[in-house]
């Protein structure tokens, strides 16, 4: 069975024109009447539901009121034209106001008849003013009021051309009326059993034009599951099909390495975390299965350990492992912790980055060919064409928000079998958001850090407070720490921002005329950078002055100050990430946001979640609900392939686990997917992706 609306173009409306119609394709991507059943209602007014003008207040988006015009005024001249309409409901009188040339508008109403009107209440002038509100002659038996009222975005060009919520609500309203009955329902009959769902055609009406809150609620629920339960479904086909056609290398034993690591030279006791991750990662590499794991776990949380960890497993079963960092600096400071521990235990460990050159990246190359490195730390450079492995049984990524998708396909082809894949971050994602971003890669947490860490105590600060925060900061160095200064840094405007930098370093400089200060931003050439970097690493330098460079895993337990200047320009996730700088060492660590006065309601709000928590889970969470998915960061690279229509990753959590239990369950009761209940599953997928973006390419 075919379904109409998908070939149906939207013009076979007849009040649709082909002027309305290219507008339509435009400005909201509606071409089919499936496209346009499909264009939800952002909002829902009860039209229902009337407002006493002596109860109004302000707050109210919209008000809708009953009564009667008392008289008319034309005010102002020219452009201030302005006509008004004085309107009550016996309760008060509000106006009714029109600008600019409207005067038609309103010479149609009459002084002695009923009408409702419905608008946002604003004051002017002392009054409370509708402007341009709607307006209809009040009619017992029409029963346009009833119910919930749909509102659809437009975009500016679609006003102006007449084409606004309610024009579209008056199409919508003929496309549901002769073809939501006509719709094929997407889901099998089982599942919309199992789960009490409303059919699609029913979903489809009501989320349009609603009878009441509950009908919406359940049209909602069904529509939600719909979007959620098919981008899951194709994540976990793709998933399983993947498993089936790459086998993994298995690990079979932990042996000597890994356990005289364990009891010889482990410096500290893991963390019950740690432990439980290890012991993931063990049965994932063990299963014969390609492994493909997110590890989780806040800026400290001790993810190296459990990546050198894994690395022993793969040495002890024969292989060799690399350690991919985003910068040099990241790649050297892996270097210099892990490499002294592996001399002492006898493994052949190297550092390739674009810095060695010559005959020693020669050499580097021969050893991982011939197997003779077993362990290799490294940049981008580990990437090359160059660089071949004698076996290569598992590549860790750390810090994975800086690597696409491209460059992890890239370390597959450096051997016979896919390796096994541990992708490390501190930019923790939220559950739900892992889910659908990272599809398939399974997920581990570290959600406890080493004892004996002191939280960073954060504080607000307003810009003002120039000579306290230098007292601060002198305070901090004399008792011998270090500081970080940092100043955002976007793009569009990145001469005002290195400016800003400029500025602030000078400042500082003045202020602190016997410290050595190095600055470091994205600009300069990179052997400059590495080298005000390795000042501050050294401790030469007592304050560093930097843009957003700093943010990934540079490790200085000295600095126990963070400054963020203009902290108002930076997400949270971004603040949460520069803030784990600090409090690395045994001092006590502070992180000073620095602001102006002037704040909108959201940006408070990220600054006094930054002053109430250091979890970065707890965080991210409320980073997803304040903006919204699609700025997280951590998605913008790995690219949310899809927009989500009516469900909302934030709020809907527990529904995208739900259905992905649901998705799940298919998949392995129908692996080869030939149960006749389970063919219009297929097809949907089939469908959607011939609209969509491909979901599955993500991984
Ligand atoms: P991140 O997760 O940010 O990469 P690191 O692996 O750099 O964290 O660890 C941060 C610090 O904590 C390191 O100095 C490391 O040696 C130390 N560390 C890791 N695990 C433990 C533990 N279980 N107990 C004590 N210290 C630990
Ligand atoms: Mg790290």
């Amino acid at each position: 069975m075919s379904d109409v609306t998908f070939t149906t173009d939207i013009s076979a409306l007849y009040s649709v024109s082909s002027k309305r119609a290219a507008l339509f394709n435009k400005e909201i991507s509606v071409f089919t009447i499936h496209d346009l059943l499909y264009y939800f209602p952002y909002r829902y007014v009860n039209r229902s539901q009337m407002t006493q003008i002596r109860d109004i207040n302000l707050a109210m988006p919209y008000v809708q009121l009953k009564g009667q015009m008392l008289g008319f005024d034309t005010i102002g001249e020219g452009r201030n034209e302005r006509f008004v309409a004085h309107f009550s409901d016996g309760t008060g009188v509000v106006d009714l106001v029109w600008f600019g040339g409207l005067k038609y508008v309103i010479s149609k109403y009459k002084i002695n008849k009923i009408y409702v009107v419905f608008g946002k209440p604003t004051v002017f002038n002392g009054r409370i003013n509708l402007s341009h509100p709607e307006v209809d002659e009040f009619n017992p038996e029409n029963n346009t009021f009833v119910g919930l009222q749909p509102f659809y975005n437009t975009s500016g060009k679609m006003k102006r051309s007449f084409l606004n919520t309610r024009s579209i609500e008056k199409v919508m309203a003929m496309a549901v009326k002769f073809y939501a009955g006509l719709m094929v329902e997407t889901l099998p009959p089982y599942l919309i059993e199992r789960n009490h769902l409303m059919p699609i055609g029913e979903a489809i009406r009501n989320i349009h034009f609603p009878s009441n809150d509950a009908m919406l609620r359940r049209a909602q629920y069904r529509l939600k599951f719909e979007e959620l339960f098919y981008i899951q479904l194709d994540i976990l086909r793709y998933a399983s099909e993947r498993h089936r056609k790459y086998k993994g290398y298995v690990f079979s034993k932990v042996g000597d390495l890994f356990n005289k690591f364990y009891f010889n030279y482990l410096p500290f006791q893991l963390t019950t975390a740690q432990k439980r991750v290890i012991k993931e990662i063990r049965a994932d590499v063990g299963s014969g299965r390609q492994m493909n794991r997110l590890l989780q776990g806040d800026v400290g949380s001790g993810k190296t350990m459990v990546a050198l960890m894994s690395m022993f497993i793969a040495l002890d079963n024969g292989y060799q492992a690399c350690l991919m960092a985003p910068t040099e600096i990241l790649a050297n400071q892996h270097y210099e912790t892990i490499a002294p521990i592996l001399e002492n235990m006898d493994i052949k460990t190297e550092l390739l980055t674009g810095s060695i050159k010559g005959k020693r990246r020669e050499k580097i190359y021969e050893g991982l060919k011939s197997g003779d490195i077993s362990i290799i730390i490294g940049t981008h450079a580990l990437l090359e064409d160059t660089v071949a492995f004698h076996s290569l049984g598992l590549v860790v990524i750390d810090e994975q928000h800086r690597f696409g998708v491209v460059q992890r396909a890239k370390m597959w082809s450096k051997s016979q079998q896919p390796p096994h894949i541990l992708v490390m971050t501190a930019t923790p994602i939220p559950r739900t958001l892992a889910m659908t971003v990272y599809g398939d890669l399974d997920v581990s947490v570290i959600d406890e850090l080493p004892p004996g860490r002191k939280p960073i105590e954060t504080i607000h600060q307003y810009d003002d407070r120039v000579q306290e925060l230098h007292q601060f900061i002198r305070r901090e160095v004399e008792q011998g720490r270090q500081v970080y200064i940092v100043y955002p840094l976007i793009q569009e405007s990145e001469k005002m921002d290195l400016k800003n930098l400029e500025e602030g370093y000078e400042q500082i400089r003045a202020a602190f005329p016997l410290y050595n200060i190095c600055k470091v931003h994205g600009k300069m050439k990179s052997a400059d950078k590495e080298e005000q970097m390795q000042l501050f690493v050294s401790g030469k330098a007592q304050i560093m002055v930097a843009t957003t460079v700093i943010e990934v895993g540079v490790n200085v337990p000295n600095a126990s100050v963070m400054i963020i200047e203009n902290a108002e320009r930076f997400g949270l996730s971004q603040l949460h990430q520069l803030r784990g700088r600090v409090g690395r060492g045994s001092d006590k660590s502070y992180c000073v946001l620095v602001t102006s006065y002037q704040l909108a309601a959201d940006t408070r709000q990220r600054i006094k979640i930054m002053c109430e928590s250091n979890d970065g889970f707890k965080i991210a969470e409320a980073d997803l609900k304040l903006r919204g998915p699609g700025d997280m960061e951590g998605t913008q690279q790995s690219g949310m392939p899809f927009e989500l229509k009516i469900a909302n990753i934030a709020t809907d959590g527990q529904l995208l686990q739900f259905v992905r239990s649901e998705a799940q369950r298919i998949i392995e009761q129908d692996p080869a997917r030939n149960l006749p209940e389970n063919m219009i599953l297929w097809q949907q997928l089939d469908q959607l992706h011939s609209q969509n973006v491909n979901w599955s390419s993500v991984s």
